[in-house]
């Protein structure tokens, strides 16, 4: 069956993250944006554990899902039009803070087990090492390769994967405390590693001219912290409703299980260009190079953002394509496009009761986004939401890009 999974999120338990993150909101907003699969993120925390050991129960092999006596109370929360099965995978993740060959490395990587059983006996031997209980996604002083062995350890059906593989700190390949390589990070456990996340800032095509990535599947997760975020990014699969059936399609990459992401604009993301955001300086990779990486207002070196990290490492020219690739598309979300339209915040009443309009008629946003036609969307009576759906869809827009944790600004009606 055709599903949409995020996999990457936070609770409430994980630093500057909204109170509503716990599991009946996250019920609620999994539906309400068509998500089928959501990851519980933060497994690691024994509080956080708690509540999904007491609140979820096991439904498919490896999934959970909120029990029905629970559930009952939040559905009145969700429009007809997009209640459906949700379903919960054990993850969370680790922020790995360590040195190697003298360099300081600060990674994030995601952590995913296939039972509650396998859960605890990961956080008795995490808590030996270091501090679970203080942040939901944990700071390890712990080498990454040895994060993925304790984990296959742990359940040889977990697996790691890398997250937000670019951004400038806490990344893998970030510029400020990253590796080169996948290799120079996992070592002889690299083959264990099938799949990387690309993060806001950067989309599919930036990642396929670096050749080690070949190969690997390219997922896209949103890292919500509050509801609202959920599903900005996200993957599409074609598989049974089950962990070993998500694993394996991610594993294999094969086109027909994993059908490929929908993404941000990868120049929304708030590492995109590189710059200064308090000397207002955004820079593309040739203007830094210009300025020989110093920034021109405080004479500091400049955050490198993931577009000229990515330029760096890269060994082949743009357009060049992998063997084998999946499709993506761009989207911006809907309460973004109604702020846009009425001119204020998504958090006012006017665009949640726009918002909660459209998707009582139409279906769960993503649904809305992708494909609902046209003419429907302009039936729900909602001035120009029609042509902002109409031009994000084909990419008709304009964007100022983010850099140094600033958002990039879209701007989709002229
Ligand atoms: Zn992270
Ligand atoms: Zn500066």
């Amino acid at each position: 069956m055709k599903f949409i999974a995020d996999i990457h999120i936070h609770s409430r338990f994980s630093r500057a993250t909204s109170r509503n993150m716990n599991v009946e909101q996250l019920y609620i907003a999994a539906q309400l944006k068509g998500i089928t699969v959501l990851a519980t993120g933060d497994i690691t925390h024994p509080e956080w554990f708690k509540e999904i050991s007491e609140k979820l129960e096991p439904a498919e092999p490896g999934l959970f899902k909120l029990k029905s006596n629970i559930a009952v109370y939040f559905d009145k929360y969700v429009p007809e039009s997009c209640r459906r099965a949700v379903r919960f995978l054990l993850s969370s993740e680790v922020s790995n803070i360590y040195k190697k060959h003298g360099k300081t490395h600060k990674i994030h990587n995601l952590l995913f087990l296939p039972d509650i059983a396998s859960v605890k006996t990961l956080n008795q031997k995490l808590g030996s090492i270091g501090n679970i209980s203080s942040d939901g996604r944990p700071i390890l002083g712990l080498d990454a390769r040895n994060l993925l062995e304790i984990l296959l350890e742990t359940n040889d059906q977990s697996f790691l994967i890398p997250a937000h593989i670019w951004t400038p700190w806490f990344s893998l390949l970030g510029s400020k405390s990253g590796f080169d390589s996948i290799r120079d990070c996992f070592d002889d456990l690299t083959d264990q590693i099938f799949a990387v996340e690309t993060g806001l800032s950067s989309d599919p095509e930036m990642n396929w001219r670096v050749s080690f990535l070949d190969g690997l599947t390219l997922i896209s997760n949103s890292d919500a912290h509050s509801p609202e975020k959920i599903g900005r990014e996200c993957n599409i699969f074609n598989t049974d409703l089950s962990y070993p059936a998500i694993r394996t399609a991610l594993q294999s990459g094969d086109e027909n299980s994993f059908l490929g992401t929908y993404e941000f604009y990868s120049e929304q993301g708030k590492y995109h260009m590189d710059g200064h955001r308090n000397c207002k300086i955004c820079f593309t990779p040739e203007m830094t190079l210009h300025y020989n990486g110093i920034c021109p207002v405080c004479k500091k070196p400049l955050t490198i953002g993931v577009l000229n990290r990515v330029e760096m490492l890269s060994d082949k020219i743009k357009g060049d394509k992998p063997e084998k690739t999946h499709p993506f598309y761009f989207r911006v979300s809907l309460l973004e496009i109604l702020s846009e339209i009425c001119h204020s915040g998504y958090r006012s009443k006017k665009i949640q009761q726009y918002y909660m309009n459209v998707i009582s008629h139409l279906g769960p946003e993503l649904s809305v986004l992708d494909h609902i036609p046209i003419c429907d969307i302009d039936m729900v009576g909602i001035p120009k939401l029609g042509e902002a759906i109409y031009r994000m869809r084909h990419g008709k827009l304009d964007i100022q890009p983010g850099y140094d944790g600033e958002f990039g600004k879209i701007q989709i009606l002229i």
